[in-house]
């Protein structure tokens, strides 16, 4: 009998837990834990962790850093002044679909709205995807835009998360990017190497290393926990065929704003091959106030992560302001 076989990473992604309780559950924890108000569940950016991610968590601990991570809670309808819904504005830098250009000599393609996991502190938790998103048969209009202007030299896919689109897919566009001359790098932002480690698998590095295009694979990990065997596995695969592997981590309290932690983070980090890049201050989102660091211990802690680590384990703490030619640094 044939049977059409689904890949691993898709049948992992469609049993990801949706449903707050399930979670608790798993987890060993009641629904009234200390520290756990859940939001209704009815809200717009609804729960979504695969179970690899979920097996790293502590059972019984509501303050484990990777389950804040993701669990929706009522701190979240907390109105702030100053959070909003666009607080980068990339709506403002959107040229045609699914095409931001904020900086010069690289471009972010935002590929799909879909991401494996919801991360509660993200910044596009509001945006229009609907709208922006360059859907496979608009890639013609992306496309053109980076044909005509010669200055650009990278091309990043983001998202959402572009390695939720099948290779299919990502194999075709690559081969088109990689067409234009004045394209020399390839960079790509997910984070489902960790979350969901069974996403690298062959078929994708397969298109990764046939490419002529330099590839840099952009991971997203906040806290050493999220580190372990399988990722490591898959990391490993990556950096086995020479594609460079960075890290960007976004600051956030009771997650990881303390020193030890940082430093355990990047030393994990670099023992899976993956250098820290970018140390993010939270983006003024709608609904993320309480991840929210000040400046000034934020600079505090990379100070601190100086005096322990060599210097190319100590990321950059860095903050989007709207307008600005590149993301600011916080620290000479
Ligand atoms: C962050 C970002 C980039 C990449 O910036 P680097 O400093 O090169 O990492 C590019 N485009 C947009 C729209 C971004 O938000
Ligand atoms: S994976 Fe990235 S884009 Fe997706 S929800 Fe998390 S932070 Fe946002």
């Amino acid at each position: 009998m044939i049977t059409r076989s689904i890949p691993t990473w898709q049948a992992e992604l469609a049993a990801a837990i949706r449903n707050p309780l399930e979670l608790l559950a798993e987890l060993e924890l009641p629904a009234d834990a200390p520290g756990v108000k859940l939001l209704d569940a009815s809200i717009q950016f609804p729960l979504r962790v695969p179970r690899s991610f979920v097996r790293r968590m502590r059972k019984a601990d509501p303050q484990d850093p990777l389950l804040r991570q993701v669990l929706p809670l009522d701190d979240e309808q907390r109105a702030v002044p100053d959070y909003g819904t666009d607080p980068v504005g990339d709506l403002l830098a959107m040229r045609g679909a699914g095409v931001l250009h904020k900086y010069p000599g690289r471009v972010l393609l935002v590929t799909t709205g879909a991401c494996a996991v919801h991360c509660r502190y993200c910044f596009r938790r509001h945006f229009p995807y609907g709208r922006a998103r360059a859907q496979e048969d608009e890639w013609r209009q992306a496309l053109d835009y980076i044909a005509r202007d010669e200055g650009i030299r990278e091309v990043i896919l983001s998202g959402g998360d572009p390695l939720c689109l099948v290779d299919e897919k990502l194999a075709p566009l690559a081969t088109r990017l990689a067409a234009l001359k004045h394209v020399q790098r390839l960079r790509i932002h997910t984070r489902l190497p960790i979350v969901l480690p069974s996403r690298v698998n062959t078929a994708l590095l397969s298109w990764l290393t046939a490419t002529r295009l330099r590839v840099v694979v952009v991971v997203h990990v906040n806290h050493p926990n999220e580190l372990d065997d399988e990722v490591g596995t898959a990391l490993a695969r990556f950096a086995a065929h020479g594609l460079t592997l960075l890290n960007q981590a976004v600051l956030l309290r009771e997650v990881n704003n303390n020193v030890d932690t940082l430093a355990a983070l990047s030393e994990s980090l670099f023992s899976a091959g993956v250098l820290p890049y970018y140390l993010h201050q939270l983006d003024r989102v709608y609904g993320a106030a309480h991840f929210a660091v000040e400046d000034g211990e934020a600079v505090g802690l990379v100070e601190a992560l100086r005096k322990r680590l060599p210097g190319y384990l100590v990321p950059r703490l860095v903050k989007e302001v709207p307008g600005k030619a590149s993301k600011v640094p916080l620290l000479a």
